[in-house]
């Protein structure tokens, strides 16, 4: 059996969440870093040293590490080749985090991590086919395929957030080089811009009031409005819902998934936001998938990427031990 403990790390693009977590995934010790993403150097000795601390507070030893990292990953060699927002570019991140901290090391993509959280854990337990798109300032994908993570040949695959639902829309965000993906469509980014927009038109909307009054309109304010039932918030949730819901049909019929989790900052919208997604793909989606899917909010809020990392971690230590195939048939 693997040890008791491990330590998930979600290294995020503006800080860092770490957790002392159990074989239950339960986390036991946390801890947060801002992180400075100025320098690789300086970034891994702000993961060096959470990680430490961490280790510290353990009543048992801890076995491994596992990280979430918004970057896309060959795992052929353990390299980050593209990070969006911090130093992480072809660094052979798994290399140097196994030399520097002397553990066993686990490292996949953030959307990845997340996904595998709601696996194991979430709203997506006892799922084998499920997919999940974290919907915050981009959107990160996960796809769970016949009970394992789906990574593509090299480890880079299943960003779902980067499927065009508009030939001609705006260009994608980040280092994507496409227009109309659906992150730059349907993202909390996507959310705030059009919210602006139909700010500027119906400026006798509670929206158009707040963007004459100087607030910062973004998809937090949308959202508290669309609460209130201001026509103008609810329109542009609704725009964002139809959007994701094209998107999760496209999903819905090339993967028919039993599940679909939809999670991040823009799921504040709850309900108003769901229940169209759910009225679109049961209008566009072929049958007899569209008929068997399940769309729900994530499990999980802002703690998913450090207990999939763990559950990672949980993963590598029974592929390194005799009877790993076997437990992992046994689940
Ligand atoms: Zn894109």
């Amino acid at each position: 059996m693997a040890s008791q403990f491990v330590i998930g790390v979600d290294l995020g693009g503006t800080k860092l969440a770490g957790g002392l977590v159990d074989q239950d995934l339960r986390v036991h010790h946390r801890v947060q870093r801002p992180v400075d993403g100025r320098d690789a150097l300086t970034l891994l000795d702000t993961v060096q040293h959470a990680v430490q601390e961490l280790i510290n507070e353990a009543p048992g030893e801890v076995s491994a590490v596992g990280f979430g990292i918004p970057s896309l990953f060959d795992r052929r060699t353990g390299t980050s080749v593209v990070a969006i927002n911090l130093p992480l570019d072809n660094l052979p991140f798994e290399a140097l985090m196994t030399e520097r901290l002397d553990l066993p090391v686990a490292v996949d993509n953030d959307g990845n991590v997340a996904a595998l959280a709601e696996h194991r854990a979430g709203a997506g337990v006892g799922v084998d086919d499920m997919l999940l798109l974290t919907i915050g300032t981009g959107i990160g994908g996960g796809l769970i395929l016949g009970g394992n993570i789906y990574r593509g040949w090299i480890g880079s695959g299943a960003e779902l957030g980067h499927m065009v639902i508009d030939l001609h829309g705006p260009p994608c965000q980040g280092n994507c080089p496409n227009n109309g993906c659906l992150e730059t469509m349907a993202s909390g980014t996507a959310l705030g811009r059009e919210a602006r927009q139909l700010a500027a038109e119906r400026p006798d909307s509670a929206l158009g009031r707040a963007l004459s009054a100087g607030r910062e309109v973004d998809g937090r304010l949308v959202t508290e409005l669309a609460y209130d039932g201001d026509p103008a918030a609810l329109a542009v949730i609704k725009l964002i819902a139809h959007r994701l819901g094209v998107a999760l049909a496209s999903y819905v019929n090339i993967f028919n998934p039993e599940l679909i989790v939809l999670g991040g900052g823009v799921m504040a919208a709850g309900e108003m936001l769901l229940e169209p997604v759910r009225a679109l793909i049961a209008a566009r989606a072929l049958p007899p998938s569209r008929d068997n899917v399940r769309v729900l909010p994530a499990y999980f809020g802002p703690e998913a990427g450090m207990i999939g990392a763990a559950a990672l971690a949980f993963d590598a230590l029974d592929d390194r031990t005799p009877d790993g195939e076997a437990r992992e048939e046994a689940q």
